[in-house]
C-alpha cells in the first residue's frame, strides 16, 4: 500500500503525491484559498452569492466559502430537466438546509413561462445553445445586490471553455475568461469568481466525496451532445497520452490573457437590452431574443 507523502498513513489519493484523507483535504483546500488570496477573488467585505447546481464543484465552493467568509447566500436555477434537475436541487436543499445556508430558487418556468423540458418539446435545437444563454441571465439577475458571484468552474471546465472559443475563433469571448471574470464594468454586472480555478476535476471529485456532502454526482443528460462535451472528450484523451495537457492549456492561456484583455478592452462596452434592461453588446439581448422566438412556440406567455 502506497504512503501518504505527509505521514506514515495509507493514501487514499495520488494527485501531485499520494495523500492520506487528512493530508488531501489540507492540500486541497490550501490550493483554494491561495487562489483566492493570489487573485483577489473575494474579501471580507464581498457580499457573494454561490450559483449552486447541488453537483460537486459548486457545493464544495458553498461549504468552503460559507466556512471561511460566512454570511454567503446560495443561487440556483432550475431549467426544468425532469430527472435530473429535480434531484440535485434536492441535494442542494438538504446541505443547505444541514448547513444553514440561504437558498435562493429561481426557474425558467417562472421567469420566462417554459421549462426547458417543454421548449426542447416544442423546437430542435442544441439544448446547450440555449440553456447556457438563458442560466447566465438568471444568474446575474438573480445575483442583484450582492457584490460577487462564485462559480465551481474547475480547471478542466475552464481548459474546455478556452479550447472551445479557440477552435471557434472567439477570441473577444476568450477574453473574458481567468479566475475573475468580466471585461466590462457596468453596475447591473455582478463580476464572477472561480475558486476552483486550478483545480482539477478528479480532485474536486474526491474532496466532495471524502467531505461527505451527501450529494450524488449526476451530469445532465443534454451536456453528451453538446461541443463542451466533445472537447471534453478529446481533452481527456489528451491528458491520457500527455499528462499535464490541461493544466498547460489553462497556464499558458493566463500568459496570453492581458494580451487578449488589452486588444479587446473597449469591444465589449456594455449597452442595455431594449426588452429587459439587462447588460447587452446588442440592442436586444441573446436571452430575450431566445425567449422571444421560444415563447411563440413553447408554451404559455408569462412575465419577463
Ligand atoms: Fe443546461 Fe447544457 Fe448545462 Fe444541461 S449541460 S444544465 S442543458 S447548459
Amino acid at each position: 500500500m502506497v504512503k501518504c507523502s505527509g505521514c506514515s498513513e495509507d493514501a487514499v489519493i495520488n494527485v501531485t503525491s499520494p495523500y492520506c484523507k487528512g493530508h488531501f483535504i489540507k492540500y486541497f483546500e490550501a490550493k483554494v484559498a491561495e487562489t483566492i488570496k493570489g487573485y483577489k477573488l473575494i474579501s471580507k467585505n464581498d457580499k457573494t452569492i454561490i450559483a449552486c447546481s447541488g453537483g460537486k464543484d459548486s457545493t464544495t465552493v458553498l461549504y468552503l466559502l460559507n466556512k471561511w467568509f460566512g454570511n454567503v447566500t446560495a443561487l440556483a436555477i432550475d431549467e426544468g430537466i425532469p430527472g435530473y434537475r429535480n434531484v440535485t436541487l434536492e441535494d442542494l436543499r438538504n446541505f443547505c438546509s444541514r448547513n444553514r445556508i440561504p437558498l435562493k430558487v429561481v426557474s425558467y418556468k417562472d421567469a420566462f413561462g417554459f421549462s426547458l423540458h417543454e421548449a426542447l418539446r416544442k423546437v430542435k435545437v442544441l439544448p446547450c445553445n440555449i440553456c447556457g444563454t438563458l442560466r447566465r441571465h438568471l444568474l446575474n439577475t438573480g445575483a442583484r445586490g450582492f457584490t460577487k458571484i462564485a462559480t465551481g468552474h474547475n480547471l478542466d471546465d475552464e481548459a474546455q471553455s478556452i479550447m472551445m472559443n479557440f477552435f471557434k475563433g472567439n477570441f473577444e469571448i476568450a477574453a473574458r475568461l481567468g479566475p475573475l471574470t468580466g471585461i466590462a464594468s457596468d453596475s447591473k454586472f455582478t463580476p464572477r469568481v472561480k475558486p476552483l480555478y486550478f483545480c482539477h476535476e478528479k480532485e474536486v471529485a474526491a474532496y466532495a466525496f471524502l467531505m461527505s456532502f451527501g450529494i450524488r454526482f449526476n451530469e445532465c443528460p443534454h451536456s453528451r451532445v453538446s461541443f463542451r462535451a466533445a472537447v471534453r472528450d478529446f481533452l481527456n484523451r489528451l491528458e491520457q497520452q500527455k499528462p499535464g495537457s490541461k493544466q498547460n492549456v489553462v497556464e499558458n492561456f493566463l500568459k496570453l490573457l492581458p494580451l487578449l484583455k488589452k486588444k479587446h478592452s473597449g469591444s465589449a462596452v456594455m449597452r442595455h437590452c431594449e426588452s429587459c434592461g439587462e447588460p447587452s453588446s446588442n440592442e436586444v439581448c441573446k436571452a430575450c431574443s431566445y425567449v422571444a422566438s421560444l415563447r411563440s412556440v413553447a408554451a404559455p406567455v408569462a412575465k419577463f
